[in-house]
């Protein structure tokens, strides 16, 4: 196949490399002078985009989306299909959605689970919105780059399933981390802890799989000091995305609200910038309830 992509960074980069390991013919475009393994680059993105049978883009955030959609869309051949693997708002996804529509695109928001590494060994989760028949043509290019792929309902439920999880996901690792800060106020072995948590009623993805205790369970970002991993901004960006959704939709997410809060506050005045979002842990272990 054909293949255009657009956003060749940390994630793309690796992703655009797997397609064309595969054997599609991958052009690619980035702002930023990149190489990828395999793909050839075009000068421009509506330039990557002509003639594809399949456009893929892996962009920052919702309002580079909407722009690149405005530049490609017009380039792009009536019946092609657009995959956007970009984590941004379910308006952005939604908007691009009926944009693509009217210039006879087939649009699948889909973004990914699973970080650099999953990225590299072509093992992501997608999490896809959009027609069925978008994202039939769209499962070849998600079985080369991933494990799996959900198919979660019309344009925007990708994003939707994508926020509400990483909703999760914060909020799970703020309770970790703060019920290991009151073990050690409480003179409770941190092994122990973990060797209780793990196997009961309180175990959960963020103890089990990416212990933020140092030397405590699987192999973590918190053995190697803290370097990401997940950056603490990436998940404050996913927590600023549920609570924008959670707004326009009228839902009631206190504890979304309150991680929020939380990872804004570590970001932008307590040193969490750079640092993985498991560094809340040394965070509440200075603290006391003042
Ligand atoms: P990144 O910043 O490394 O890559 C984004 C790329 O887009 C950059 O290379 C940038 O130059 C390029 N770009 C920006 N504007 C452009 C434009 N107008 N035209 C062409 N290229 C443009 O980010 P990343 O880590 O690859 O993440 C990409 C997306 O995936 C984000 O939405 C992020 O939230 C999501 N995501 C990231 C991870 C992760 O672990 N890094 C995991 C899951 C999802």
């Amino acid at each position: 196949m054909k293949i255009g992509f657009i956003g060749l960074g940390n994630m793309g980069n690796p992703m655009a490399a797997n397609l064309a390991k595969a054997g599609h013919t991958v052009t690619g475009f980035d702002m930023a002078d990149v190489t990828v393994s395999g793909v050839s680059m075009a000068a421009s993105g509506p330039e990557a985009a002509a003639g594809a049978d399949i456009v893929i883009t892996m962009l920052p955030n919702g309002q580079i989306l909407r722009a690149v959609a405005d530049e490609i869309l017009p380039a792009m051949q009536s019946g092609s299909v657009w995959i956007d693997c970009s984590t941004v708002d379910v308006d952005s996804a939604r908007a691009v959605a009926d944009q693509a529509k009217d210039a006879g695109v087939l649009a699948v928001d889909a973004p990914v689970s699973g970080g650099i590494g999953g990225a590299a060994a072509g093992t992501l989760t997608f999490m896809a919105g959009g027609s069925n028949a978008g994202f039939a043509k769209a499962s070849p290019l998600f079985d080369i780059m991933g494990q799996k792929a959900v198919h979660c309902g019309e344009s925007g439920a990708g994003q939707a399933a994508k926020i509400c999880n990483n909703m999760i996901l914060g909020v799970t690792m703020i309770a970790t981390c703060e019920a290991f800060a009151l073990a050690d106020k409480l003179g409770l072995d941190r092994q122990k802890m973990f060797d209780v948590v793990s196997t009961s009623s309180g175990y959960s993805w963020t103890m089990n799989a990416y212990c933020p205790a140092p030397g405590v369970g699987p192999q973590s970002p918190s053995d190697n000091g803290y370097q990401p991993g997940f950056a603490a901004e990436l998940m404050l960006k996913d927590l600023r995305l549920s609570q924008q959704a959670a707004e326009s939709s009228d839902a009631d997410t206190p504890m979304g609200q309150a991680a929020t809060k939380l990872y804004e506050q570590f970001v932008e005045t307590e040193g969490g910038l750079g640092k993985d979002f498991s560094a809340m842990l040394p965070r509440f272990e200075k603290r006391g309830r003042g």
